[in-house]
């Protein structure tokens, strides 16, 4: 089960105890848009359902990124538009089963077989409205802009931007209560993509897990991710060992090794 937070005019997050997961929705006079729609079709209906108790209005969804928790709740909301990056339909295309088996495997392995369950059985969407770069969504009366700031927690990422509330929904670029996630990340270009989000102007950004966050908390994580860049950079250089780099990285260090793999498998 969920909970609802403001965090704007006609604007909500929903959080989950469950992987600190925040889902998004934006309501404007003709439609609404739904931001990423959780790990599984059980988690997407409550959500829904939620959701309907604050509109009745037609709504369209946007993905984030392809990761489960973000996009395997999608068949949820039944026949709508489905906007994501081109690549995000690839990698979801590409990867979905094997994420489905991933995760179902790690939830059976924690002693949750219903969490599992609901994973295994999820029918995956592919999203049908592709943005490579930027789009602008009419809801009636407002526009939420949905864009790719360049490569950072996957190569695909996308957020939606609410100009009229200086809100903006950061997928998993934001994350607020753990450190990023770098498993499918591009860590020398994610410092670029928050400048672009930083760019944006929003005065509140909401992360793909974790509370809601102001610029001072972006920046923060930016300067963060370009010190795990640079210690990555030295590191493939050879100018430093990989002991120095987990010793310096101010992130943990099964995060700050996943950092140095991927930086090395994106070179
Ligand atoms: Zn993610």
């Amino acid at each position: 089960m969920g909970r609802w937070i403001e965090v704007g005019d006609r604007a909500w997050v929903r959080r989950h105890a469950e992987l600190d997961l925040s889902l998004g929705l934006v309501v404007g006079d003709r439609a609404c848009l739904v931001i990423d729609t959780g790990a599984h079709e059980a988690q997407g209906a409550e959500f829904a359902a939620a959701i309907r108790e604050l509109t009745g209005l037609p709504w369209s969804v946007v993905l984030t990124h392809s990761h489960f928790d973000h996009s395997f709740g999608t068949a949820a909301f039944g026949e709508c538009p489905v906007w994501a990056h081109p690549a995000c339909r690839a990698d979801l295309a590409e990867t979905g089963e094997a994420q489905r088996s991933v995760w179902a495997e790690r939830y059976r392995e924690q002693g949750r077989p219903q969490e599992a369950e609901r994973i295994a059985a999820a029918r995956l969407v592919l999203p049908g409205r592709l943005v490579g770069g930027t789009a602008d969504i009419d809801l009636g009366g407002r526009l939420v802009r949905l864009a790719h700031p360049g490569p950072g927690h996957s190569g695909h990422d996308l957020v939606a931007h609410v100009p009229d509330s200086a809100l903006l929904f950061a997928g998993d670029l934001v994350e607020q209560g753990a450190p990023p996630s770098f498993g499918d990340a591009f860590p020398s270009a994610w410092p670029a993509a928050l400048d672009q989000v930083l760019g944006y102007g929003a005065r509140t950004v909401v992360p793909g897990h974790g509370e809601p966050v102001d610029t001072a908390f972006v920046e923060r994580q930016r300067a963060e991710l370009a010190e795990v860049a640079e210690l990555c950079r030295a590191a493939g250089a050879g100018e430093i060992a990989v002991a120095e780099a987990l010793a310096r990285s101010p992130y943990p260090e099964d995060f700050t090794r996943e950092a140095l793999g991927r930086a090395a498998a994106t070179a």
